[in-house]
């Protein structure tokens, strides 16, 4: 089972990762963006770990609601309301303190669907989704293989960690990398390695 301190685990840990990666993020945004992505999700996770630390919920709903509202206001760029939608998605599917990985698979492909309506973007177009779509897949089959919830959570990161290496030779049309056309071509995306960075820490809270 997925639980309430995993969960907490999971942002606290993510947090720190994050802050770890936030030149490497940066520098893969300088290549075909703004320069800011590290700087944007660090601040965000940062603000919504110092809000649960603070309200400190009782149960996925009021914990996933705080670390969205927490993205939408301090995140800077097109990734703040992505994540949030992500996590306020979780929020509406994952209600109470411990979830079986179905539950929790469901709750992450509510949160894809609301990435993809709000960017109105699919995967293959050198995002974020290029990291969570193959990874849920992989998810999921480890699912319907009757898997147990480490196996099941290895199949996630090895597949979010393919997904996000795919994004090298991806022609990103997408986002402000668009804007480069062809120049995007040879840079990995940077929401699709903090996705990978996201999955990989939930992971390690489950392994
Ligand atoms: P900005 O591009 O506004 O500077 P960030 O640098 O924080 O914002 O985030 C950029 C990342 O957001 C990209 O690398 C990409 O993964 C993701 N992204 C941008 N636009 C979209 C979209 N429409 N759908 C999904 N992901 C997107
Ligand atoms: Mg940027």
């Amino acid at each position: 089972m997925f639980t309430l301190p995993m969960a907490k685990g999971w942002l606290a840990s993510l947090s720190k990762v994050l802050e770890d990666n936030r030149s490497r993020l940066t520098d893969l945004d300088a290549a075909i963006g703004d320069a800011d992505h590290g700087i944007n999700i660090c601040r965000g996770f940062a603000a919504a770990l110092a809000s649960v630390e603070k309200e400190n919920p009782t149960d996925f709903a009021a914990l996933f609601k705080l670390i969205s509202v927490a993205l939408i206001k301090n995140t800077g760029g097109a990734s703040g309301p992505l994540y949030g939608t992500f996590f306020l998605k979780l929020s509406l599917t994952l209600t109470g303190e411990s979830a079986s990985p179905a539950e929790l698979y469901k709750g992450f492909i509510s949160g894809m669907q609301g990435i993809k309506q709000l960017g109105h973007s699919s995967p293959g177009e050198k995002t974020m989704l290029d990291t969570f779509a193959p990874a849920f897949e992989a998810m999921n089959k480890a699912i319907d293989a009757g898997e147990d919830f480490k196996s099941i959570a290895k199949a996630l990161v090895a597949a979010a960690k393919s997904g996000a290496d795919s994004t090298l030779p991806m022609l990103a049309t997408k986002g402000r990398a668009s804007y480069l056309a062809e120049r995007s071509i040879g840079h990995l995306d940077p929401g699709a390695v903090s996705a990978y960075l996201l999955l990989k820490t939930l992971g390690e809270q489950i392994s």
